[in-house]
């Protein structure tokens, strides 16, 4: 089993799949002098791609700059199912924000993903892009599922009850969202980049603003540090599109998310090229659709070309269980498929918001010129292009119908409060860890760069993780994952 995205393998040009129709990866260069925009991105995953992308498309002077090279953080780890169905999402959300919220929730996915097939087709982009079906499925009841199914219904997204999956196994109900789709992440991402002013292995390492003797903003300089040294990138306004802000203040995002963590399988030897079963109970019959189980053992599956992805082993970054969540899966995989042979495995993480919605809008009220993109809980790929619908209009100072919704500055007491409770608690036990460190013996005594929380070792990754937070560190020290930006002290 190679730990390698199916993603990253198969945009390489000497594969074979790549031959046929994969862009190879441009270099980009680092920044090698001082620069300046009217507006900055900062982070080259998706959302900051498809943002940057939208704002040149209307005309603004965009530069995009990546610590490391673009796609290369969550986004080449994802499973890139594009879709509005997130998990048990819509009962619990008009519970919380009501109905008139939620369907303009549910309105701004949808239309993303209509958004998606409009590029695709305009710039011919070979990417994999296929329409399929979202399902959310339960092997255990259905109470969960007819919930769901109220709510969609109430907010007039499409979609049908069923127990017909393509699924080995049987279900109890099933939950079929129509005209969803999934892709290759990589190669669609590689083909928007190609079109931008994109510098990679630039990191930023503060950004400050610049004010008048009156007290008036006038810029932001960004502190970049590349290979040829660091310089100051000026722009009119910045877009904090790298995963989670690092900025503590003002935001304090830190505060009000945390990171979860999943892992995934691309299994061989049960689907031919053209995605047909060659074995086992469904022999000769296609794999369709994309599926998510909302029992508490929580497995994703979809095929990517001959390959079926199994996902799984969500845990709060920090928390690893302790079995091998690769093992774990690979369990299930002989069971669900006796045949099956795992090729590569990986994982990824992402930010999760108190009540569950991105945050997509200004970064604080204090800074008028900034604006963030976060908290995509698992489903980036969608809310992507929506913050990349949304920041253009609240840069033009227009009006948009999906701002609100999405506004860092919204007031959901009941979800930040959770949120903040939640996220102090895990701090200061994390803390108070960092406390006894002086009993513990130096291997052990491993702190986050962030903001100092005790690390807890990941026997999946090999890599020390930060259980307030969510920051990553590989065994060398180096930092793999944010809001951390320095690597370990060893
Ligand atoms: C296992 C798993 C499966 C998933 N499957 C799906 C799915 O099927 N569908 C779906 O919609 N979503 C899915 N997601 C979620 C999705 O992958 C993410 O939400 C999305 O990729 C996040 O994109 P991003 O651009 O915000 O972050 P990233 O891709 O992490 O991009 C952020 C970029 O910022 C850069 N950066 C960080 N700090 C700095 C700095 N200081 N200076 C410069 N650059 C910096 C990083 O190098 C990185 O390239 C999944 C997530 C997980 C964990």
């Amino acid at each position: 089993m190679q730990k390698l995205s199916l993603w990253e393998k198969f945009s390489e040009p000497t594969e074979i799949q790549a031959i046929e129709n994969a862009l190879p990866r441009k270099k980009y260069s680092s920044v090698s002098k001082h620069l300046n925009t009217e507006i900055l991105v900062i982070g080259a995953g998706l959302a900051g791609i498809l943002t940057a992308y939208r704002l040149q498309e209307k005309g603004h002077r965009v530069i995009i700059v990546d610590a490391a090279e673009a796609g290369s953080g969550q986004t080449k780890n994802t499973t890139a199912k594009i879709t509005l169905q997130h998990g048990f999402f819509y009962s619990d959300l008009i519970s919380d924000i009501g109905e008139t919220a939620s369907r303009l929730y549910a309105e701004a996915h949808k239309n993303a993903i209509e958004e998606y097939a409009r590029l695709v087709k305009d710039f011919s982009i070979s990417c994999d892009f296929e329409r399929e079906s979202a399902y959310l499925y339960s092997t255990l009841s259905d109470e969960k599922i007819l919930s769901e199914y109220e709510a969609a219904r109430k907010l007039d997204i499409p979609c049908e009850l069923t127990t017909e999956t393509s699924l080995p196994f049987s279900i109890v109900s099933a939950l079929r969202f129509p005209e969803q789709a999934q892709f290759h992440p990589l190669k669609f991402l590689r083909v928007l980049a190609a079109k931008l002013e994109l510098y990679e292995n630039s990191k930023v390492l503060d950004v400050t603003l610049n004010k008048n003797e009156n007290g008036e903003t006038q810029t932001s300089c960004a502190q970049i540090e590349s290979s040829h040294g660091s310089f100051i990138i000026e722009a009119e306004k910045i877009i904090f599109a790298c995963h989670f802000p690092f900025l503590n203040i003002p935001g304090y995002y830190f505060a009000r998310m945390h990171q979860e963590r999943s892992y995934v399988l691309a299994l061989s030897g049960i689907l031919d090229e053209s995605g047909i079963y060659q074995n086992g109970p469904k022999a000769g019959t296609p794999f369709k659709g994309m599926y998510y189980c909302i029992d508490e053992d929580t497995f994703s599956f979809r095929r990517a070309g001959s390959y079926l992805l199994l996902g799984g082993g969500n845990h709060r970054t920090g928390s690893h269980p302790g079995e091998s969540q690769y093992e774990m899966l690979k369990t299930a995989a002989s069971q669900f498929f006796p045949q099956a042979n795992a090729a590569f495995c990986w994982s990824a993480q992402d930010c999760m918001t108190g009540d569950l919605i991105p945050y997509i809008g200004p970064f604080s009220s204090d800074t008028p010129d900034w604006y963030v993109i976060t908290g995509f809980k698992k489903w980036g790929m969608t809310s992507s292009m929506v913050a990349a619908g949304i920041l253009p209009d609240l840069i033009e100072k227009r009006s948009n119908p999906y701002s609100a919704v999405f506004s860092p500055q919204r007031h959901n007491l009941s979800g930040e409060l959770k949120a903040m409770l939640t996220e102090g608690y895990e701090a200061s036990k994390g803390l108070l860890k960092s406390t006894a460190d002086l009993l513990l013996s130096p291997y052990e005594k491993k702190r986050c760069r962030h903001l100092g929380c005790k690390l807890t070792y990941n026997q999946d990754e090999d890599s020390f993780d930060c259980p307030c937070h969510g920051s990553r560190f590989a065994k060398d020290g180096k930092v793999l994952d944010g809001p951390a930006q320095e690597d370990l002290r060893l």
